[in-house]
């Protein structure tokens, strides 16, 4: 789940990072309005979309007066932004974010992650902020300069120090930006981010340290922790088939392969998906039934595979018991086949509860299927009819 710009830094100014001044408009009326009230002279209009790469893409203006900040903000708002990050779609440009520009004598950069192969929360650094820094950083990765965090996020004020002498900073500029990475430390921490990226961070003339832009996005399995978040549903880009199946009480992350997975229980689902990596095919999703869902809600979930043009099989995978019994999920598949075109073949392992009787749903209402016993069996059907072994 991402966070608009606007938005990750309002909450990275609750602690204590400096942002410029902002606000974001959805109208030339509305953003004359906002550059008014910033009462500055110099302005910055910045597309509100979940990708970046807007600076190189027509995304960020600058202008002299509120009236010309209109005239920018209504050039891109409504427009279909196609940056490095979106993909040849582009996303449409909803809102604008107009903002104070400031004067910057030096762009870095910094990301808190998850480091994959340590599992801990790391600070990511560099001396070569701005708009070309990705492109940068992956043709000469000495770049960037990381430290480790504990898993609680706990640092070393030296180890800061170093880090922050490393990508280049010294005298107030650092004790500035010492202060801007503890506070994004801290939000991390407290709100369950997964990825936290200020590029740039920028050094102004008077030596204060300003997050320019900012990117994050929430950990989506931990949004439980964080109604807050819930209320502004409106500013985040949230993967709509997610959400989706979210509202439906089904666990869903959309992966890049073509076999649509269905199963029932997180273990089996990530147990389905190895077996499908260690067969040699994609899943195109993780998908977990959770034992509240409904045979309508399981329809909505199906719903969003088979609208999927690059799925070629779907997989289900089902063992029935506790709270999910077999019949439960055939029947939502079963309504979702009723409503759609598409014929997509279904492989089928079935078992525990109800499994006879899903079996008989599965003939009865004529799903293009064919059920195997064993899970290897059925994953090594759904790969070679996904490879285009299928007759
Ligand atoms: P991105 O391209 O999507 O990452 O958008 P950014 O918000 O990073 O803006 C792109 C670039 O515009 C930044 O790297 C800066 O060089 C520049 N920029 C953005 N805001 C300001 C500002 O207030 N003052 C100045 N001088 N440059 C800015
Ligand atoms: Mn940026």
């Amino acid at each position: 789940m991402i966070l608009s710009e606007s938005r990750s830094k309002r909450l990275l100014s609750e602690y204590q990072v400096g942002i410029p001044a902002g606000a974001t408009a959805a109208s030339e009326a509305e953003a004359i309005e906002r550059a008014r009230d910033l009462g500055c002279s110099r302005f910055v209009v910045k597309a509100q979309i979940s990708a970046g790469g807007r600076g190189l893409a027509g995304g960020v203006s600058f202008s002299d007066s509120p009236e010309a900040a209109g005239k920018a903000a209504a050039q891109i708002l409504g427009r279909r932004l196609v940056t490095e990050q979106t993909g040849p779609a582009g996303e449409v440009v909803r809102r604008v974010y107009v903002e104070e520009a400031v004067n910057i004598r030096d762009s870095l950069y910094l990301g808190i992650v998850i480091d994959q192969q340590t599992a801990l929360p790391t600070l990511l650094g560099s001396a070569e902020g701005g708009v070309a820094f990705e492109q940068e950083a992956a043709v000469r990765p000495e770049i960037l300069d990381r430290l480790a965090l504990a898993p609680d996020c706990a640092y070393d004020d030296d180890a800061i120090t170093g880090f922050l002498e490393r990508i280049g900073l010294d005298g107030e500029p650092l004790s500035n930006a010492r202060q801007l990475v503890i506070g994004c430390i801290q939000a991390f921490r407290k709100n369950d981010i997964s990825l936290l990226e200020v590029n740039p961070l920028a050094v102004t003339d008077a030596g204060q340290t300003l997050a320019v832009d900012a990117k994050i996005v929430l950990d989506g399995n931990a949004l439980f922790r964080h109604p807050e978040f819930e209320a502004l549903s409106d500013d985040l880009w949230v993967d709509t088939a997610e959400r989706t199946a979210r509202d439906n009480e089904i666990n869903l992350v959309r992966l890049k392969g073509n076999i649509g997975v269905i199963t029932n229980g997180a273990g089996l689902g990530l147990a389905t998906n190895d077996m499908i990596f260690d067969a040699g095919g994609l899943p195109a999703n993780f998908m977990d039934i959770r034992t509240t869902a409904t045979s309508f809600g399981i329809a909505r979930g199906v719903d969003l595979l088979l609208a999927e043009s690059d799925i070629t099989v779907l997989l289900l995978n089902v063992h029935g018991g506790g709270m999910t019994v077999c019949d439960t999920v055939v029947e939502g598949l079963a309504f979702a086949y009723s409503r759609s075109k598409r014929r997509l073949p279904i492989v089928a392992r079935l078992a525990g509860q109800n499994a006879p009787w899903a079996r008989t749903i599965l003939k009865d209402r004529r799903l293009p299927h064919e059920h195997f016993d064993t899970m290897s069996a059925a994953v090594s059907r759904a790969v070679s009819i996904a490879s285009g072994r299928y007759r």
